[in-house]
């Protein structure tokens, strides 16, 4: 595209310029369809492998009933922030039963992952203060260490004996946090958090974990990664969210009532930004109660993914070190991985190339993201795809 630019804009038409040169400009394609297993893409039905939603929950019968009725009894939107026009009983609910969900003493709702990392840190640290931060947590998790302005100290990914090096040459400051992703979203790995818990109370050190792709994906029935490690009470504080497994929107913060009711004083975007929806929340409340109700959809989740790594091996590819549903499948450079990915598209499944800056130069990939939703023969018809553009493009022999 010609951008119709001057003096103040010309540059950032090259920047965009040199973005699609080297591969690394962002198409966002448009889908008609609910999100869902099976989806369609600029007309054509595919094969969906890119969206979070790991339970099939985006476009259950479920929720959207749920959803309708709660618009007939409560409309729409909350009106205002809830400090200003009141919180609804619906929003109450959803946190208590969130914070039952994931044997939490309090839950806070916030409008997204994001928010919630955004209220959350600067209300916990700010300046004169240090943040040990994962190098490679989620973006959301690094702005709020920003927005702080403590001082950030990163430690090399998961790696326990550098945070405790870094700690002890940390010795300027007043408050202290630990901060890390749950499941890191672009590999698939599961942060420490036993040992992350160790240092943290060796030291007397707050501890945070943001759990956005563990959430309804680890622990008993998906609820999380302080349950998969049996950690209840223990971690200071739990961010995750609702757009992800939950299938809606939402961020969630559990963990021990003095912070919640802390970040209801002093959380920023709860302060200064309207609560989630109203059919957001019904539908939230959907998931909570189904998710309590049966662990099926998680069961499923795991198999297909289980089924799918152990196949992606079988042909050839290197699928990095998940743990988790998430597979990466590591192709190097930023074009071949985009290359894959319009082949993939091609042949009836949409599986999203990720490059740099949202992973290293050099570390491009395609991220499959399996859910619930598809079925044996899905599987089956996307490994076949795999294989085909595999050697097409010369990454199997
Ligand atoms: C996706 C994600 C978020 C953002 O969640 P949203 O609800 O989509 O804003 C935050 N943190 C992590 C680790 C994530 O993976």
């Amino acid at each position: 595209m010609d951008y119709l630019t001057d003096e103040k804009t010309q540059w950032i038409a090259d920047e965009i310029a040199a973005l699609k040169a080297q591969g690394l400009y962002n198409t966002i394609r448009t889908i008609d369809s609910p999100m869902d297993g099976h989806i369609v893409v600029n007309d054509q039905p595919v094969l969906n492998f890119c969206a979070n939603n790991y339970l099939g929950l985006a476009n259950h019968p479920r929720l959207k009933e749920a959803a309708k009725r709660a618009i007939d009894q409560y409309g729409i939107g909350p009106g205002a922030v809830r400090t200003i026009a009141g919180t609804m009983s619906l929003h109450v609910r959803l946190e208590q039963r969130l914070a039952e969900f994931k044997h939490a003493e309090a839950v806070i709702t916030l409008q997204s992952g994001f928010t919630a990392n955004l209220a959350t840190i600067p209300a916990l640290v700010g300046k004169g203060d240090v943040i040990f931060s994962d190098q490679l947590n989620h973006a959301s998790i690094i702005d709020g260490c920003r927005l702080s302005r403590a001082t950030i100290v990163s430690y090399e990914h998961n790696n326990v004996d550098d945070l405790q090096r870094k700690i002890a040459e940390t010795t300027e400051y007043n408050r202290r946090l630990i901060v890390s992703d749950g499941v890191f979203s672009m590999d698939g790995d599961i942060a420490p958090l036993p040992d992350l818990l160790k240092v943290a109370q060796e030291h007397s050190i707050l501890l945070m974990v943001d759990d956005a792709h563990g959430e309804g994906v680890l622990g008993r029935g998906g609820r999380g990664i302080v349950d998969h490690f049996g950690l209840h009470g223990q971690v200071d504080v739990e961010v995750g969210t609702m757009s992800k497994a939950f299938g809606v929107v939402g961020g969630i913060v559990a963990g021990k009532q003095v912070i919640i009711d802390w970040l209801r004083q002093r959380g920023r975007p709860f302060l200064f930004s309207s609560a989630m929806t109203v059919p957001d929340v019904a539908a939230c409340l959907e998931a909570v109660d189904m998710l309590e109700s049966s662990d099926e959809l998680v069961t499923r989740l795991w198999a297909n993914a289980n089924l799918m790594k152990q196949e992606m091996k079988r042909l050839g590819f290197d699928i990095g070190s998940s743990e988790t549903p998430i597979i990466p499948v590591m192709l190097g450079e930023a074009p071949l991985a985009q290359e894959f990915s319009k082949q993939l598209l091609a042949n009836g499944v949409f599986a999203m190339a990720i490059g740099y800056p949202t992973v290293a130069k050099g570390k491009a990939r395609i991220r499959v993201m399996n859910t619930a939703a598809h079925s044996q023969s899905d599987l089956e018809q996307a490994l076949a795809a795999f294989e085909k553009v595999g050697k097409q493009l010369g990454v199997l022999s």
